[in-house]
């Protein structure tokens, strides 16, 4: 099968990429400069490097942004969209987020179904932003639940980034019910992400946002003081959400379904004592094991039963995710 895969260069999208070039796909991704495309075909070597190339999507807010990458020869019979801005420095929430994320999936939702009519199934890539209710927890969170946001509230920089993948996906789900296209949606609802950095990542600062933390801690900048977990308390490792993505393209009962993908509770703290145990020669970098944990007494649980019974995820430890985190940013040679 063939693949176009929007925003190549984002961390998740790396292993998305890393798993379907695995599993023998052809795959296309979208991204916003030649250097960028370059750079990610320049990863891969042999056969592999031959179902991998790029195209260039400058904007992806402007109409018919993708009308020319959802034409391909063979044509796509599946398209995954990641791209979405991820940062934590908001401005414009408008321009920087809501725009991007929202006009950016309605844009590409109606090329495929004005250009690409082969494609049978669209995965998202939505977020647990769009599932959770910071203001009001539930005791238990699953697929049923939305996260309640008003447009005024979206306005907010603070709530840019959660809006922007709340209305993403809704405005997703509709365009699937009013325009009734030839292809049918999955959303991969994912939590916080730890992993192994992407290969052609060229700076720690460019690291993608959710890995923060592991590397504020590498670095020492939580020596003197244990940074709060709050507002995130669920992970999840990369390679289980682009294991996610994958098995939604192709699992016939994944269409129509949103997907809740989060492996398990962690704090700041914990993330600590992985590395401590795990990289010794880190210890002095890190606050003392004395540290009180800023875990909460009480935090939301979550049922990814869904996620592991129709997409068949196995989740990685927590351990594991954050060794092999750590391992990463030691391996890229970037640290210092
Ligand atoms: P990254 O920042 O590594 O990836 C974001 C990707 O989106 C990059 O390819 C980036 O391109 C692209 N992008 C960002 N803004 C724009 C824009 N305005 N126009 C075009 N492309 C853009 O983060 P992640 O890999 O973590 O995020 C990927 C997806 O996963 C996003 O949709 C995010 O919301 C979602 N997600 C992430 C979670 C996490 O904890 N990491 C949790 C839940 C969902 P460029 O390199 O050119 O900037």
């Amino acid at each position: 099968g063939k693949v176009l895969l929007t925003g190549g260069s984002g961390f998740i999208a790396s292993h998305i990429l890393d798993q379907l070039v695995d599993q023998g796909f052809n795959v296309v991704v979208t991204v916003r400069s030649e250097e960028k495309g370059q750079r990610i075909v320049d990863t891969y070597q042999g056969a592999a490097k031959e179902n991998v190339s790029y195209v260039v999507v400058e904007d992806i807010t402007k109409e018919g942004a993708f009308d020319a990458a959802v034409k391909s020869q063979p044509p796509f019979d599946y398209v995954i969209h990641t791209a979405s801005p991820y940062h934590l420095n908001p401005q414009d929430p408008v321009k920087d987020f809501l725009d991007p994320a929202i006009k950016g999936t309605t844009g590409i939702l109606h090329s495929i179904n004005a250009h690409a009519p082969t494609v049978n199934r669209v995965v998202f890539t939505s977020s647990s932003a769009a599932i959770l209710n910071p203001k009001q927890h539930a005791d238990v969170y699953d697929e049923t639940h939305w996260a309640p946001m008003t447009w005024d509230e979206a306005l907010q920089p603070t709530n840019a980034y959660r809006a922007s993948k709340i209305y993403a996906e809704q405005a997703a789900w509709k365009f699937v019910e009013v325009e009734q296209p030839g292809f049918d949606l999955a959303t991969i609802n994912n939590t916080y992400t730890f992993g192994p950095l992407q290969r052609h990542l060229s700076r720690l600062e460019a690291m993608n946002a959710s890995n923060h933390r592991i590397r504020d801690l590498v670095q020492g900048k939580m020596k003197e003081a244990l940074q709060p977990t709050a507002p995130v308390f669920t992970f999840v490792d990369v390679r289980d959400v682009a294991f996610a993505h994958v098995r939604a393209l192709t699992v016939p009962e994944a269409g129509g379904s949103r997907f809740y993908v989060v492996g398990g509770h962690f704090s700041n703290k914990k993330i600590a004592d992985v590395i401590r145990d795990a990289f010794p020669q880190l210890a002095d970098r890190l606050p003392p094991r004395d540290a009180p944990d800023d875990f909460p007494e009480k935090v939301y649980r979550f049922d990814n039963a869904k996620s592991r019974e129709v997409l068949g995820l196995e989740y990685t430890s927590f351990e594991k995710s954050v060794r092999d985190t750590v391992q990463s940013i030691l391996d890229s040679g970037l640290l210092g």
